[in-house]
């Protein structure tokens, strides 16, 4: 999609559609007096009538609108100005976007009153490429359709480019999740990031499955050892810094299918296990992203991929494994599965020189049971590195929650055979107890764990997604861009 300064009034201006909002609780402004003048009045007549939408994301669509040279006008509610920023900007406009694109369009132009400012244009950009990809991959009739042009009047050239990057990334990982789990597996999705990081300059190393037995990472292999498809695991490394900064870890939880091993999960529950791998699929766009946008940073991206079956040589309850670390971890449940192949990412991260870290992983069910789906689980070990991946999540308007993570919780951790369980007891604070499972094997770094399994993949459709989400790349791209080299104690 090609994106473009508009200098012209939209109202005369020739064009397939026009995306427009309105804040529930405010008169028309800006550039709407101006098209409510070009339709005599009839945007007033609406507001008047409270026919126009109000929360964020409703729409209402106007085809041919008389006295406006578009064929169809699409009016966006905002919601309440006093809510306003990123979050409600991104809904909103991709909900308008996502109308718009039922049918192919050559040229939409985007109303400024929209848009806070300039630094929310990328935002918004962004989010019209995200309103116009579906999850419709294998349809032969498709659902919707990108523009060829997008037209904004406020924005510079460097504006554009990022937020058709971020767009672009986020789209990547939404397809990848997207994917059907045949035809994402771990040695398929390998080849993709191979693919993918060539293209921008990444370095990326795939180890196979003897790679990853030279490499003592048996709680990854356990893992993946019921699947026919072996791991693979994705060692990333983008250095656009200068050489002696200490990189910052990316990491991605990849159970490309996780039917929950011999802790089988129940079909509702397995139904969109595909989606298991989002973590890493948001690690290898933000990576992708950060590469494209020449970030002056040095960043590790690394990414578990295994299949969770049911096979004759699965792991199994009872099991002692002993992951990279050494630590030895007791399986008492097949489908608490992320937190292994995260602890050997973690470690590998670590003795790769990573100077803080942040994990992605749709990790517990517990997560969306605290917070709901439309917000991530935020825990780490380190205040200053929490605080600042949590402002990072703002400005990109993706919704975080602290948890704590007081030492009690690890008590549940406690095996009588290993050094630790890799489940704690009933279903009490599920999402912190895996989180203190991961802080056994970050040695202190400065860390963070999103739990994204809630907002990652949208199991109803939403005005402005259906399926995955794409949800934290933005986020790692602002951490990304705000990478110093250090953690400071307190967030600035
Ligand atoms: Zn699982």
């Amino acid at each position: 999609m090609l994106v473009r300064r508009a200098s012209e009034a939209l109202a005369g201006k020739e064009l397939d559609a026009i995306l427009a909002g309105c804040f529930e609780d405010a008169g028309l402004s800006g550039v709407l007096v101006e098209l409510d003048r070009a339709l005599d009045g009839g945007l007033e007549r609406l507001r008047a009538g409270r026919e126009l939408p109000a929360a964020v994301g409703e729409t209402l669509l106007w085809y041919r609108p008389p006295g406006l040279a578009c064929s169809l006008l699409v009016m966006v509610g905002l919601g309440k100005s006093s809510d306003w920023g990123p979050a409600p900007l991104y809904r909103a406009v991709a909900a308008a976007a996502r109308q718009a694109a039922r049918k192919p369009r050559r040229s939409v132009a985007l109303d400024t009153s929209l848009v806070l400012n300039d630094t929310s244009v990328p935002t918004a950009i962004a989010a019209v490429l995200a309103g116009c990809q579906g999850q419709d991959l294998y349809r032969s009739e498709k659902k919707l359709f990108a523009f060829e042009e997008l037209w904004l009047p406020v924005g510079s050239e460097s504006d554009f480019r990022t937020g058709v990057i971020l767009g672009e990334s986020v789209n990547l990982a939404r397809r990848l999740v997207d994917q059907p789990p045949n035809v994402i597996y771990p040695g398929s999705f390998a080849e993709l990031a191979a693919d993918l990081c060539r293209e921008v300059g990444i370095e990326c190393d795939v180890w196979d499955e003897e790679r990853l037995e030279f490499e003592r990472c048996g709680a990854l292999l356990a893992v993946g050892q019921g699947s026919a498809r072996p791991p693979r695991l994705l060692l990333m490394r983008y250095r656009g810094g200068p050489a002696d900064q200490p990189p910052l870890a990316l990491v991605g939880k990849g159970v490309t299918f996780d039917s929950g091993g011999l802790s089988v999960k129940p079909t509702e529950g397995m139904k969109t296990m595909k989606c298991d791998m989002a973590g890493a699929a948001t690690v290898v766009a933000a990576l992708h992203a950060a590469a494209r946008l020449k970030l002056p940073v040095n960043l590790i991206g690394l990414a578990g991929l295994v299949e969770n079956l049911i096979s004759g040589s699965s792991y199994k309850l009872g099991d002692v494994l002993t992951s990279r670390s050494g630590k030895t971890i007791e399986i008492l449940n097949t489908d608490a599965e992320g937190r292994l192949v995260l602890a050997d990412l973690l470690d590998i991260a670590v003795e790769q020189g990573a100077a803080a870290l942040v994990d992605v992983a749709t990790l517990t069910g517990s997560c969306i049971i605290a917070l709901g789906n439309h917000v991530a689980g935020l825990m780490g070990n380190h205040e200053g590195w929490c605080a600042r991946v949590a402002q990072a999540a703002r400005r990109a308007g993706e919704p975080v929650w602290p948890l704590p993570m007081y030492a009690e919780y690890a008590e549940q951790l406690r095996s009588s055979i290993a050094d630790l369980k890799n489940v704690g007891e009933g279903r009490a604070a599920g999402a912190i107890v895996a989180a203190k499972f991961l802080e056994e094997f970050v040695r202190g770094r400065p860390w963070v764990h999103l739990d994204v399994a809630g907002p990652a993949f949208l199991e109803s459709p939403k005005p402005w997604c259906d399926g995955a989400t794409g949800a934290f790349v933005r986020t790692l791209v602002e951490v990304a861009r705000q990478w110093t080299g250090r953690v400071e104690e307190t967030a600035g």
